[in-house]
């Protein structure tokens, strides 16, 4: 794979004027309109905007889970572009370089938290580094119940199993989509901690498209969508600022 000879600061992720649209005719919506953003490596970004503004839109392009109608998609330090590799490459690169980290946790229920965390890298052939799982264990507070079912655990720590399996395979950014919307307040905010932890400790990146500006405060910088574009961006803002600038934008709670 190419990789760029110029690379500072390193970014992890790319969109270069990235539309997406369905459909056709009069019937033709523009989920995304010529999006450009390049997110930079160790950082948390929270996406935010009114349902239907392209949030989901965004990360599954970004995911390489969709593909933009035009534009392109970066990963990384290369530039092989996820709008127009084969199907074959997408899935790879999604398994070895992507972490998802879902609302609804997606765990397999017939699977031990250990074996849920060390899945994509069964799927991908790699061998798991005992050290390396007992750290990302260890990291999401996990340890003791490597040898238990997800319907053994609560809510927040099924979603702790699911941020160990998106780390596993040290991807270059983990995609979180609403992470925290089936939680309490209270394990939520554990949650948002973790995350933030992961970033500041491993230089994780993370990418989080939410509707919560409590959970968007937790970001070091927060993107505004609306109507599929970027409307606004801000670092170091309060959830309060958030919440005013979400009310700007005529947001409801999603
Ligand atoms: P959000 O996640 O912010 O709620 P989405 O990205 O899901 O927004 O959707 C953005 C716009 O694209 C919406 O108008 C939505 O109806 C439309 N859209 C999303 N997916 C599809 C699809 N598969 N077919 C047609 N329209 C879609
Ligand atoms: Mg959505």
């Amino acid at each position: 794979m190419a990789r760029r000879k110029t690379a500072s600061p390193a970014m992890a992720v790319r969109l270069q004027s990235v539309t997406k649209s369905y459909g056709s005719g009069d019937g033709r919506v523009i989920a995304l309109d010529n999006v450009s953003l390049a997110v930079p490596a160790g950082t948390f970004t929270a996406v935010m905007g009114p349902s239907g503004s392209g949030k989901s839109t965004f990360l599954h392009c970004a995911a390489g889970l969709d593909r933009p109608t035009s534009g392109s998609v970066f990963l990384g330090d290369t530039d092989a572009d996820l709008a127009t590799m084969s199907e074959n490459r997408l899935t790879e690169l999604r398994r070895d370089r992507i972490g998802f980290v879902f609302q609804a946790f997606n765990l397999l229920d017939a699977l031990n938290v250990r074996q849920n965390v060390t899945l994509p890298l069964r799927l991908a052939g790699r061998r798991t580094d005992r050290a390396h799982l007992a750290d990302t264990l260890a990291r999401v507070g996990l340890t003791d119940r490597a040898r238990h079912l997800p319907s053994q655990l609560s809510g927040g720590q099924q979603q702790r199993v699911a941020i160990a399996r998106a780390l596993i395979t040290k991807p270059d950014v983990v995609l979180a989509d609403e992470p925290t919307g089936a939680l309490d307040t209270v394990t939520a905010r554990d949650i948002l901690g973790l995350l933030r932890h992961t970033v500041d400790t491993a230089g994780q990146t993370i990418v989080m498209v939410t509707h919560d500006p409590v959970a968007a405060s937790y970001a070091d910088a927060v993107l505004f969508l609306a109507d599929g574009r970027i409307v606004d961006t801000g670092a170091g803002y309060s959830a309060d600022q958030i919440a005013d600038r979400m009310t700007r934008l005529g947001a409801r709670a999603a």
